[in-house]
């Protein structure tokens, strides 16, 4: 019986050791739960990291056996081989490169090697799992090499590609030094998904410019099988946020967070650390907004969320730096004995309390630089149980092709940011509910389940319209 298996980087679940052994905590991330319906049934299985170095043999034996009694398979990796391939090429050479930050990208020869050794590591794992006539989807920028490496094992298999941050354009591609061979791994798989129709051009126009192949209609002709390459904007467990807001426990910190804001209008800001955020500019932003509109000062507050990430790496200790300094400074100039600007966090928050802030927050300010999708913009709109409420939206996420509601806005054009947090602050309610109606809508229909669905159809088409090309 053909099953499916899923592959990325990191498995849904988080390993942990306690006085009582190991433990494991399952992740409740929006792909997980889309995946959830897949491969807990029958005999599919996800595969990929379990997030944690283990000790010795026994200890992974171990995680390998209980994981397994979950529909998981661990792949284990050494501490040198984070470091290289997944701190180093997949989030120091991909990541920024991907983002339109080349500038930051490092070229490293032995990031590349690992990462070859690593998608390798994962190419042996699926050949433990899988069989011919089995479905495979592999996940994300840490295995562009995989398609390709599964091909040259399976090569009648259906294999699927999402790639979940942007494609960037053929003149940002190239600059890569391992351009071509990371274009034929991903080459491998029958269907490739992005975000977005201009990331899934973008990358067409890399494969005809740099691998010389015939790209028409969305389809390559490499000579063998025809790849389809398309949109999949990624959505949300819409229920789940939906619940969450009305939850005894989400009204209840909405109840405190009231009570603590009182006459505030929230703009709300989260994200992980990432220069790809736009957090500072943002933040000069809200700056420029404070001088310009003295008459909101005592009345507007910025919650600003930011969790950490990857503060192993040098641009983002840097990041934050930044980020602390230009709170201080705004902190320091504005505030009154009675009010505060901004409301800084640098942690995680769990889910109960983002619900309840996406609820108490007036305003969402997203505004990236560059983002894939951007989750936390359609997460707010779930939890809008009473229709109020606005989103402004960079035009640089991939959510702002779908989300044409919100008020959308160029991160670099601070002026804009700023005429749009006073057009926010000032939307009469009937046009917030309005807008915030049509984007549940969207929302609601285009849920993770939907995406996961007509992924895993289209894969199934294009597999039978190879057959009826060959
Ligand atoms: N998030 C979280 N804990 C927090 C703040 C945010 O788990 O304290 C979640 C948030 O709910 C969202 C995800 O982190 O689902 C961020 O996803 P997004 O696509 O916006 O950005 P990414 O971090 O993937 O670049």
């Amino acid at each position: 019986m053909p099953k499916t298996i899923i592959i990325s980087n990191r498995l849904p679940i988080k390993v942990q050791r306690t006085e009582e052994g190991l433990a494991y905590e399952t992740s409740e991330g929006g792909l997980a739960t889309g995946l959830g319906s897949i491969y807990k049934q029958g005999h599919n299985v996800w595969i990929g990291w379990p997030g944690t170095y283990f000790e010795d043999e026994a200890e992974e034996k171990q995680v390998h056996d209980d994981l397994s009694k979950q529909s998981m398979l661990p792949v284990f990796l050494t501490e040198s081989e984070i470091r290289d391939y997944y701190e180093g090429f997949s989030n120091e050479t991909l990541w920024p490169t991907f983002h339109y930050f080349s500038q930051y990208a490092v070229y490293e020869d032995a990031y590349w090697q690992a990462y070859q050794t690593v998608n390798q590591k994962f190419c042996d794992a699926v050949m433990e799992a899988a069989e011919p006539g089995d479905t495979i989807w592999i996940h994300d920028y840490q295995l562009l090499l995989l398609p390709e490496l599964l091909r040259e094992e399976l090569p009648k298999s259906s294999i699927g590609f999402f790639q979940h941050i942007p494609f960037p354009s053929f003149e940002v591609f190239r600059l890569l030094p391992w351009r071509e061979q990371i274009l034929r791994g991903m080459l491998g798989a029958d269907l490739i998904g992005f975000h977005t129709y201009d990331d899934a051009r973008h990358f067409l126009s890399s494969v005809s410019r740099i691998v010389g192949l015939n790209t028409a209609q969305g389809l390559i002709d490499n000579g063998y099988r025809h790849i389809m390459v398309d949109a999949f904007p990624m959505g949300i467990d819409y229920d789940k946020y939906a619940a969450l807001a009305d939850s005894p426990e989400t009204k209840a910190k909405i109840e405190e967070y009231r009570a603590a804001l009182p006459d505030q209008k929230i703009v709300l800001s989260i994200d992980r650390l990432d220069y790809s955020k736009g957090i500072p500019q943002r933040l000069q932003a809200y700056e420029l907004f404070l001088k310009e509109h003295p008459e909101f000062l005592g009345k507007v507050t910025l919650s600003m969320l930011v969790v950490p990430s990857r503060d192993q790496v040098e641009k983002y200790r840097q990041l934050k730096e930044t980020i602390d300094e230009l709170v201080g400074r705004i902190n320091s100039s504005f505030r009154t004995i009675t009010w505060n600007p901004i409301q800084y966090f640098y942690r995680s928050f769990p889910i109960e309390e983002l619900s309840a802030l996406y609820c108490v927050a007036d305003i969402a300010l997203v505004t990236p630089m560059r983002d894939g999708m951007n989750l936390v913009c359609k997460e707010f709109i779930a939890s809008k149980l009473d229709h109020k409420g606005v989103l402004i939206l960079s035009e640089m996420a991939g959510a702002s092709r779908e989300l044409a509601d919100a008020i959308l806005i160029n991160p670099n054009d601070l002026g804009q940011i700023v005429r749009s947090l006073h057009e926010a602050l000032t939307m009469p309610e009937e046009e917030q509910m309005l807008r915030m109606e049509h984007m549940q809508d969207l929302v609601r229909r285009y849920n993770i389940h939907h995406w996961v669905e007509i992924f895993m159809n289209r894969l199934e088409y294009i597999k039978v319209k190879q057959m009826s090309m060959a």
